[in-house]
């Protein structure tokens, strides 16, 4: 059995392996999970969202910038300049014109107010007078007096059932640059907004754009950031505070922020200088971050199981070389004699020599009287305390030279080498008498001990086996007339 401070030393061990492993998986498996996590961050802002802001920039340009070219080209057309320079003659001209716009460029409207007659034509004809006190017309008196060559405005729009509608107002300016009126074309609102979806679901990201004022102007049909809708204020958004107040210029590029779910949003802000608007493409810390979460919980655990699959294949190696290094021990842990592994090598080598030489050897057998009594009368720690007194006894009656073991329970064996029959009879009547004149002391009591022997000389065909076995007939013969004296094999 391991002894106690075995054991501790043990425990000690496999608890600092435990957390030595245990330390090591933690810290490997967390600084993997930031660093993938800082990986797969840095990829999203500095990577993914520039690029899918790019591409959309581009989409944007196909889709949203063409009105504006449309308009713009609107605006310089020599017909359309002409016509009002030669008096708006023959109004049915501009309608076929607008008309034509609409049609080859798939516009949801083309239009031109004249700044003479305050008339709005459109594809269909005239459509109204503009009347400077009408709210609906500020749009034309704003763009009149702005410095910009056009503005975009989101209105509705009276000719197509006073839908939403994106209107590019173009300035149109005389040869001398004199303003003569307002040309452009419309988009339906609700066209754009399909856009932006579709824009949103093929990117898989959130797609608004803001005015310089930090005015949310367009969103997809589900609404922008945190559900704000087209005409709310940037700062309204939670998280993006900092920016709105960086308007109208606020710091281009990617950022990441915490919106009022507690959510990661990773976002990109561009301007779009022909729409006067900025881009923005958020991304939400998605599933990709979510699984590399998971992946850390099930690297935890297996770093948990083979931390202790390994701590207990350890405990049972441990223990097991333990056991051997136990069993591999020459010495008798009660008495400190050798045990009957070492006597076996001892007793072999010892045989070889008395044999080659040829030289006497004689093996003495003893056997404790009645111990079974003494251990019923003192109990198993005196009789424990008895047998190591004896080992005493036996030693101070030996040489250095001969062999003692312990051989099992009581009994004990010795090697007298070099020692004649008549010789060795003499060191086992020593230990006989000695043993019954001491008294071994346990506890208070003194306690009276006799011993028997059995003595064997060495024959020169004797294996260790016939030796110890005619030793131990000569034992039994003294057993059995009356214990407490030496017999020999000399019958
Ligand atoms: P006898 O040899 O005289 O015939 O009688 P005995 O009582 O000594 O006989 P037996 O061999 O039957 O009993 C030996 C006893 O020794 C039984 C066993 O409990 C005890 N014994 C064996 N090993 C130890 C030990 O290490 N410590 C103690 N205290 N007792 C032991
Ligand atoms: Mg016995
Ligand atoms: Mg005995």
């Amino acid at each position: 059995m391991p002894s106690r401070s075995a054991l501790f030393s043990q425990r000690s061990l496999i608890l600092a392996l435990l957390l030595l492993l245990g330390c090591g998986f933690l810290a490997t498996s967390l600084l993997s999970y930031f660093a993938s996590r800082s990986s797969i961050r840095d990829n999203i802002i500095n990577t993914e969202l520039p690029l899918t802001s790019d591409t959309l920039y581009s989409e944007i340009q196909k889709d949203l910038v063409r009105p504006i070219l449309i308009s713009s080209m609107m605006a310089n057309d020599t017909f359309l300049r002409d016509w009002v320079l030669a008096g708006e003659h023959d109004p049915e001209r501009m309608t076929r014109y607008l008309n034509e716009v609409m049609a080859r460029n798939r516009a949801y409207t083309a239009f031109f107010v004249s700044d003479l007659t305050h008339t709005y034509f459109q594809a269909q004809g005239v459509l109204k007078q503009i009347d400077l006190q009408e709210a609906r017309d500020a749009w034309y008196f704003r763009l009149r007096n702005l410095d910009a060559p056009y503005e975009i405005n989101v209105d509705l729009d009276m000719a197509n059932q006073d839908n939403m509608a994106i209107f590019i107002n173009y300035k149109v300016l005389d040869y001398q640059n004199n303003f003569i009126g307002a040309a452009g074309v419309g988009l339906s609102l609700e066209s754009v907004i399909k856009c932006i979806d579709d824009y949103q679901k093929r990117y898989m990201r959130s797609v608004y754009f803001a005015d310089r004022q930090g005015r949310i102007v367009l969103t997809g049909s589900d609404g922008g950031p945190q559900g704000m809708q087209a005409g709310q204020h940037l700062s309204d958004v939670k998280g993006l505070g900092d920016l709105a107040q960086q308007m109208p210029i606020p710091v281009s590029g990617s950022r990441e922020y915490r919106s009022a779910d507690g959510h990661n949003q990773f976002l990109n802000v561009r301007f779009i200088p022909e729409l006067n608007w900025y881009l923005f493409v958020e991304k939400h810390e998605d599933g990709r971050l979510d699984s590399i979460l998971q992946s850390l919980y099930i690297n935890l655990a297996i770093c948990a199981m083979i931390t202790l699959v390994v701590l207990s294949l350890l405990n049972a190696m441990i223990k097991r070389h333990h056991e051997r290094i136990q069993a591999l021990a020459t010495l008798d842990s009660l008495t400190g004699l050798p045990n009957r592994r070492a006597f076996d090598l001892l007793a072999a080598q010892a045989l070889l020599e008395a044999q080659r030489e040829p030289k006497p050897l004689v093996a003495l057998l003893l056997d404790l009287d009645h111990f079974k009594a003494l251990n019923d009368t003192y109990g198993h720690l005196g009789g424990d305390e008895v047998l190591r007194q004896f080992a005493r006894v036996l030693e101070s009656c030996l040489r250095v030279s001969d062999i003692i073991c312990r051989w099992g329970g009581e009994e004990f064996v010795v090697l007298l080498q070099g020692s004649e029959h008549q010789q060795a009879l003499g060191v086992a009547e020593k230990i006989r008498q000695k043993t019954e004149q001491l008294a071994f002391s346990y506890a208070d009591a003194d306690i009276k001990l006799t011993v028997s022997i059995g003595l064997s000389s060495l024959r020169p065909d004797d294996t260790l086996h016939t030796l110890i076995g005619r030793a131990d007939h000569a034992l039994y013969r003294a057993k059995q007339s009356g214990r407490n004296r030496v017999c020999t094999d000399h019958a």
